[in-house]
């Protein structure tokens, strides 16, 4: 164990407890509490654990010492033969109380002092701990208990005026707590009383007698409010005072007539700290309050040091009559009743008799309360005093039972805090009213601001609106714009339309005119021929006239030559002959005159009809070249158109191009791939003809088509690609036939290996094909069969396009479509779909369209019976499937063939279990041709079947 107090310094954790209030007025709350208020320990704690237990967080058990006193002449006087009672042992810090020579008890105490321990070491053993406590907070109580005469006061109240090491606890204590505090935020007071029979007096205002105890119920805290408090200046001021207390006690004790010994002396020191305060948040420490979780505190702590009076029974100290009596009465109740207390603390009776004397109100703090307490026996070594210094052992004993919980004693410094809250006020205010200056300032400024603002909002507004109001107009016009755009463009698309009508016409008139162009020359042959007959016989009349002329004058001559002979024979007989001969010469030259002139007037007559004849041809001739001229720039202006109307139409997309080209291939055979001169430009055409015209008249046909055999795979390829631009027109393709061309063709076909040669061939049959009489040929020769083959072997794109077109084209011819079917060409015709082609699947579709149609018609007229050619091969279940994915021509085509194939009731079955009635409901509704859409509705209406279907 640790020397009295000393053992459990480092030990002590004690609670913070912090009070209000400014002085010993008592009433005091609590504002910062970690625990509650101090409670006596109950009695279920037991204090023997406590005692054991020096490391309790907050309990700490009252240390006890023994001093013993040096033997004085008394006892040598009084006890000759002087035994001493007492024997200590320093190092296990026991006392044996020897009561004779075979009788002895052993105790233990926190610390022993024996006579020769100094007041120093006594000083720092027992009350020096309990200084410090004080110092950081705690309060502390360091007490005397013993017989009189043992050195209770030397011990505690010794000023140690003629020998500094005789100062007792009072004044040492006093020395140390003046050194520790600063003078600057912290003060020390002191109250001195004396407590005798009762009556509290302050030794320092002699006046003040019988001052009152006021205790918080709720701290535990001990006020005596009516005692002086005396803040000290120095130690000097504190030596003063306690030598003026003394001074007082002695007094009284003189005017009561008794003895210090029978009064109790309480040095009350008072200890106000400011402390830094630690801010629980961040765990620094701080004095600034501006922080809110900083609070300025002090610690008020209280020191009692308590000089008992002596334990002793009055009895013994002397007579016990009248005042005495009563003194003996009132000295027994204070420390009869601290005897109590410190017996029922020790025992953790359930009730301590605290209340019973005003000794034990005082000291309620120092046991059982919140103090740090030292309790010091002091006893004397005579044996004599046996049973007083064995009571005064057991006091002790008893009291180092006792735990008290310290309690930080802090408070809040309102007064510090106030004023520094006075000063941050101040600060505050004068910041505030700086604040509000700028705000208002600022308020100026942003309320000018604001009205710009406003003023420049409404202006946004106001031009906003205009913006609104010109865009809306803007728009209006726009919408005007896109609404004449698009009307503009419906009317383009109408007259695209109408143009490529135009166009169809004008190819038509093309045709026409090439016809008439034919006609024409042959005209002007026939005209040219007459006319040269008729100057053929014009000149041979005038011939005739000339010699006429001739003869007339040689008659004339002869007639000269007679009138001259006449003259020569000069009778009158040969006047007479003259005369006759002239007669008759007359006659005869007037009849050779009559007959000259009349021959003469009917020549010229048929001169002049024949002028007049020669003059109408000639004007025929003029009209009719005219009339070719016209023609020529007719067609040349149509070609021109046909280039404008081209451009317009690729202007007009995709889809007007597509219409456009495929009307002019439907027209004009195959134009593309390379291999064919299109029709479309005409003057090309025309130079084609020519050439054509001259390869025929070069080179002959026969010899061409005899090409078609030749080894030469170069000539093989141009002789096909010649026949093949030959037949396309019309005129050339009967001599093809008649040649034997189309064999050839065939034999081509089905023996060359040569792309080339394969495209050009099935080109020249699609040419030819487009001929009804050739197209009974094609399919009578084996050609569909031929055709399918090539069909199903060959996936060209260009050559698959040609023979479709070839089978598309004898689709036209219902005569032929069972013989077309037979060979296989509708399987091949469908089959080719795999090429994916568009120009194929065009043809595929046209072929489709074309069957579907010319069936429909041969059913319609009687011809054919039965459900179409086309179901048993696929085309309606590819068409069904297929339909949507295609170009806007092919879909009319496709289109077309649902409406033929729907308008035979045969095919109902077939239409509605293929799906295709689910396409021919669409037909009625979103076809592009109105004729188609009234086509669908015109057969899914005549038909129940589809109706129910429908439902
Ligand atoms: P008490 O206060 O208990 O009645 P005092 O302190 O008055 O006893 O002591 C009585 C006498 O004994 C005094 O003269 C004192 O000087 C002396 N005395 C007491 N204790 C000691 C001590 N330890 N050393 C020397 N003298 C002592
Ligand atoms: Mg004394």
């Amino acid at each position: 164990m640790a020397s009295a107090g000393g053992g459990s310094r480092g030990s002590v954790r004690p609670e913070r407890h912090v009070q209000t209030g400014r002085g010993g007025n008592g009433a005091s709350s609590s504002v910062r509490t970690k625990s509650a208020p101090p409670k006596r320990p109950s009695s279920s704690s037991s204090a023997k654990s406590s005692i054991d237990s020096d490391n309790a967080a907050d309990a700490i058990r009252v240390r006890v010492a023994v001093r013993l006193r040096p033997k004085n002449k008394e006892d040598f006087t009084d006890d000759g033969d002087f035994t001493s009672c007492v024997e200590l042992q320093t190092e296990t810090k026991k006392l044996r109380l020897k009561k004779n020579n075979w009788s002895s008890e052993m105790y233990k105490f926190d610390e022993v002092f024996t006579e020769g321990s100094s007041q120093r070491r006594v000083y720092e053993a027992v009350a020096k701990p309990v200084v410090e406590s004080v110092l950081e907070g705690y309060n502390g109580t360091v007490m005397a208990y013993g017989q009189t005469g043992t050195g209770k006061t030397y011990t505690m109240g010794h000023l140690g005026k003629s020998d500094p090491s005789e100062r007792g606890i009072m004044v040492r204590a006093l020395e140390d707590i003046l050194a520790s505090v600063s003078t600057s935020t912290d003060s020390v007071a002191i109250s001195y009383l004396q407590l005798y029979l009762e009556s509290l007096q302050d030794l320092l205002a002699p006046d003040k007698t019988n001052i009152s105890i006021v205790e918080d119920a709720k701290s535990g805290e001990v006020y005596l409010p009516g005692a002086a408090v005396v803040e000290l200046r120095d130690l000097n001021h504190f030596n003063e005072l306690l030598h003026y207390g003394e001074a007082n006690r002695y007094a009284s004790n003189t005017k009561l007539n008794t003895e210090s010994s029978r009064s109790h002396a309480i040095l009350v020191v008072h200890v106000q700290r400011s402390v830094k305060v630690k801010d629980e948040n961040d765990g620094t420490s701080t004095d600034d309050i501006s922080n809110s979780n900083n609070v300025p505190i002090i610690l008020k702590s209280k020191l009692l040091i308590v000089d008992l009076a002596g334990s002793e029974r009055i009895d013994k100290s002397g007579s016990v009559e009248g005042h005495l009596l009563e003194e003996a009465k009132f000295i027994n109740l204070s420390l009869t009743s601290l005897g109590k207390c410190i017996n029922a603390l020790a025992e953790n009776s359930p009730y301590i008799p605290t209340r019973d004397s005003k000794l034990t109100r005082i000291l309620r703090d120092s046991f059982g309360g919140t103090a740090r307490t030292s309790l010091i026996i002091t006893i004397g070594p005579s044996v004599r005093y046996y049973s007083e210094t064995s009571s005064t052992i057991m006091f002790g004993q008893r009291a180092m039972k006792i735990v008290n919980t310290v309690k930080l004693k802090e408070e809040v410094d309102y007064e510090s805090l106030y004023k520094k809250l006075e000063c941050q006020v101040d600060s505050l205010t004068s910041e505030l009213e700086r604040v509000q200056k700028i705000r208002q300032e600022e308020k100026t400024k942003m309320e000018r601001k604001l009205r710009k603002s406003e003023e420049s909002l409404a202006e946004l507004k106001r031009t906003f609106t205009m913006k609104c109001e010109n865009l809306e107009k803007k728009n209006d016009c726009m919408k005007m714009e896109m609404k004449k755009l698009t009307e503009e463009l419906n009317d383009e698309r109408e007259q695209n339309k109408l143009l490529s009508d135009k166009v169809v016409e004008m190819e038509m008139s093309l045709s026409q005119n090439k016809q008439q162009q034919l006609e024409n020359s042959k005209y002007k042959k026939a005209l040219s021929d007459s006319s040269q007959m008729y100057e053929d016989r014009i000149k041979e009349l005038l011939g005739k006239v000339e010699e006429e002329q001739a003869r007339c004058a040689y008659l004339e001559l002869e007639l000269r030559g007679a009138r001259q002979e006449v003259a020569s024979n000069d009778n009158s007989s040969k006047m007479q002959d003259y005369s006759n001969a002239k007669e008759l010469q007359n006659e005869l030259l007037h009849k050779l005159k009559e007959e000259s002139r009349s021959e003469i007037q009917q020549l010229e007559a048929k001169n002049k009809q024949l002028l007049s004849e020669k003059d109408l041809v000639y004007e025929e001739l003029k009209s009719m070249q005219e009339k070719v001229m016209q023609e020529t720039r007719h067609r040349r202006s149509l070609e021109d158109e046909i280039l404008k109307l081209k451009k317009v139409v690729s202007k007009n997309g995709a889809e007007q191009l597509e219409r456009g080209t495929s009307m002019l291939r439907t027209t004009s055979g195959f134009s593309s791939g390379g291999v064919y001169l299109p029709r479309t430009g005409k003057s090309r055409d025309s130079g084609q003809n020519d050439t054509r015209s001259k390869t025929f008249e070069g080179v002959g046909l026969s010899t061409i088509i005899a090409l078609l055999k030749s080894e030469d795979l170069d000539v093989q390829c141009h002789a096909v690609k010649v026949i093949a631009n030959c037949a396309a027109e019309d005129i050339n393709q009967a001599k093809i036939i008649e040649e034997g061309g189309l064999d050839a063709l065939f034999s081509l076909l089905e023996t060359s290996e040569n792309i080339i040669i394969h495209r050009a061939t099935a080109g020249a049959i699609a040419n030819l094909a487009m001929n009804g009489p050739n197209q009974a040929l094609i399919i009578n020769k084996g050609g569909a069969r031929l055709l399918a083959n090539v069909a199903t072997t060959i996936d060209d794109p260009q050559t698959l396009r040609m023979v479709a077109g070839a089978i598309a084209n004898l689709c036209g011819n219902e005569k032929l479509h069972v013989k077309l079917k037979e060979d296989g060409g509708i399987k091949a015709l469908v089959g080719m779909v795999r090429s994916g082609n568009a120009d194929v699947i065009a043809q595929i579709a046209r072929g489709i369209a074309n069957f579907a149609k010319s069936e429909s018609r041969a059913i319609s007229q009687g011809h054919r019976k039965g459900r179409s050619l086309l179901i048993d091969d696929g085309a309606l279940k590819w068409m069904v499937t297929s339909y949507t994915s295609f170009s806007a021509s092919t879909r009319k085509h496709i289109e077309l063939a649902f409406c033929h194939l729907s308008q035979n009731e045969e095919n109902t079955r077939d239409i509605i279990t293929t799906g295709g009635i689910k396409e021919l409901v669409r037909i009625s509704q979103e076809s592009e041709r109105d004729d188609i859409r009234i086509l669908a509705k015109k057969a899914l209406n005549s038909n129940p079947a589809f109706l129910r279907e429908i439902q």
